[in-house]
């Protein structure tokens, strides 16, 4: 920890995985980019010969130029994503705000989320808000105007409203993390809408339950009916308000054991609910699913770190807090490991493919090349052959005529010196 209270950047966090993956992956696509504009400009050289390359084979290589550089805008913007459900009041936006260590969401009576709400990073040292439909930058200063701004639009539940949050005040936001706040399940949604528009590219979710009362059938419905549209989605149960049922005066005279019992009671609930009606995990993984925590504690834990007047403790708080950041750690890993494989794989399968379809695009130009020079080639070679025919010919006739006329001086030579002495 600093002395602000805020966490150095560590890069043996496990959201690193994604991070790393995909600055890995953006430096593979920037350079497959490079390759196929060097491709674009070498092919308009040779088209311009008119022999190997017509115009519809550079038309087809400069398409991909569009399809790489979709697929990196995509990447650019690829995030991971996790998604908070619960009854209205279960701690929702605290445990948002915990996380992230700051009061961004507003929460409590009166402050009830009653539309969709993502806090994402921006580069930017001030925060701002984007309305639905809207390009708007709308500035936050506090939580209070947050509230108040939501309040003042006549927003409908699924619509979104993306907090923007600057990336410097908080490690989560830095690396990529989204996070989304929902209204309550109890609020009669349109549960098919609500996934659909919010949920089919989350990586994690967030069943926030109260500690204080079993799950309910309203919760249970909504996750049967993600677990219907997605295969095997990822989510954490966190019983909140654990600290409420801690003060609570029947275990506080009898002390821990019934507080075990409850949260034995609640464990097995919560593990027959994912393994035997989601069908979404072992019992062994369920067991790293669940926990226990406070969020109000925690955030005011973390709220008040650097600062001299400390909060005062409620009995088993550091417990909590530790359970807290184990959940931390679990998600981190989870939502890390899962973003890679359903948002990164898709890519890397993509770019194979691409790089494949231009392999076999130059492959055939090569191919058509190879193939002319080889004519040409043979033409030279028809020409040569015939050029040497004549040349060994003329050879022949020459010695043939060097012969005769050798013969013929030869003999003209006797002649004379016959006639001579005669
Ligand atoms: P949401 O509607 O699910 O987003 O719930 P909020 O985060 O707005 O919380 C509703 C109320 O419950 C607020 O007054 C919080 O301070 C309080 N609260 C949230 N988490 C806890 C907790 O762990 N313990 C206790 N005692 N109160 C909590």
């Amino acid at each position: 920890l600093t002395d602000r209270g805020k966490r150095v950047p560590l890069d043996n966090s496990p959201l690193q995985i994604f991070v790393k993956a995909k600055k890995k992956i953006n430096d593979i696509f920037g350079e497959i980019e490079e390759y196929v504009k060097d491709t674009v400009e070498y092919m308009y050289e040779v088209e311009k010969e008119g022999k190997i390359v017509n115009k519809d084979q550079v038309r087809n290589i400069v398409e991909y130029v569009g399809k790489v550089h979709s697929i990196r805008d995509v990447l650019q913007r690829d995030h991971m994503k996790v998604a908070f459900f619960g009854r209205t009041s279960n701690g929702k936006s605290s445990v948002i705000n915990a996380m992230l260590r700051d009061k961004i969401l507003p929460s409590g009576i009166g402050h009830t989320t009653n539309c969709f709400l993502q806090v994402e990073g921006c580069p930017s040292d001030e925060p701002y808000l984007v309305l639905e439909g809207s390009e708007e930058h709308c500035a936050v200063e506090s939580v209070g105007q947050l509230a108040h701004a939501l309040c003042k639009e006549k927003l409908n539940e699924s619509s979104l409203v993306k907090v923007f949050w600057p990336k410097n005040r908080c490690l989560l936001l830095r690396d990529d993390v989204v996070f989304v706040d929902s209204p309550g399940v109890d609020v009669t949604p349109n549960l098919d809408e609500w996934i659909d528009k919010h949920c089919l590219d989350a990586d994690v979710f967030v069943l926030v339950a109260n500690a204080e009362s079993t799950l309910m059938v309203t919760e249970k419905n909504f996750f049967h009916k993600v677990s219907t549209k997605l295969s095997k989605p990822n989510i954490f149960i966190l019983n909140n308000r654990w600290d409420a049922s801690a003060s609570e005066p029947e275990f506080l005279d009898q002390h821990c054991n019934e507080q075990e019992e409850v949260r034995k009671q609640h464990q097995e609930r919560a593990i027959d609910f994912l393994v035997k009606e989601l069908k979404v995990c072992t019992p062994k993984e369920a067991e790293e699913r669940i926990f226990f925590i406070s969020a109000k504690e925690v955030l005011q834990a973390r709220m008040s770190e650097g600062k001299p007047v400390s909060v005062p403790l409620t009995e088993g708080f550091q417990t909590r807090y530790f359970e807290f950041q184990d959940f931390e750690k679990k998600f981190e890993e989870c939502i890390s490991k899962s973003a890679v494989k359903t948002k990164f794989e898709q890519h890397s399968q993509r770019g194979k493919f691409i790089a494949n379809e231009l392999r076999d695009l130059l492959e055939g130009i090569y191919n058509d090349a190879l193939k002319l020079k080889e004519q040409k080639l043979s033409e030279r070679k028809e020409v040569n052959d015939k050029i040497n025919y004549t040349e060994q010919q003329l050879m022949l006739v020459t010695q043939e005529m060097k012969k005769k006329i050798h013969n013929m001086v030869e003999d003209v030579e006797q002649r004379v010196s016959k006639a001579l002495s005669e």
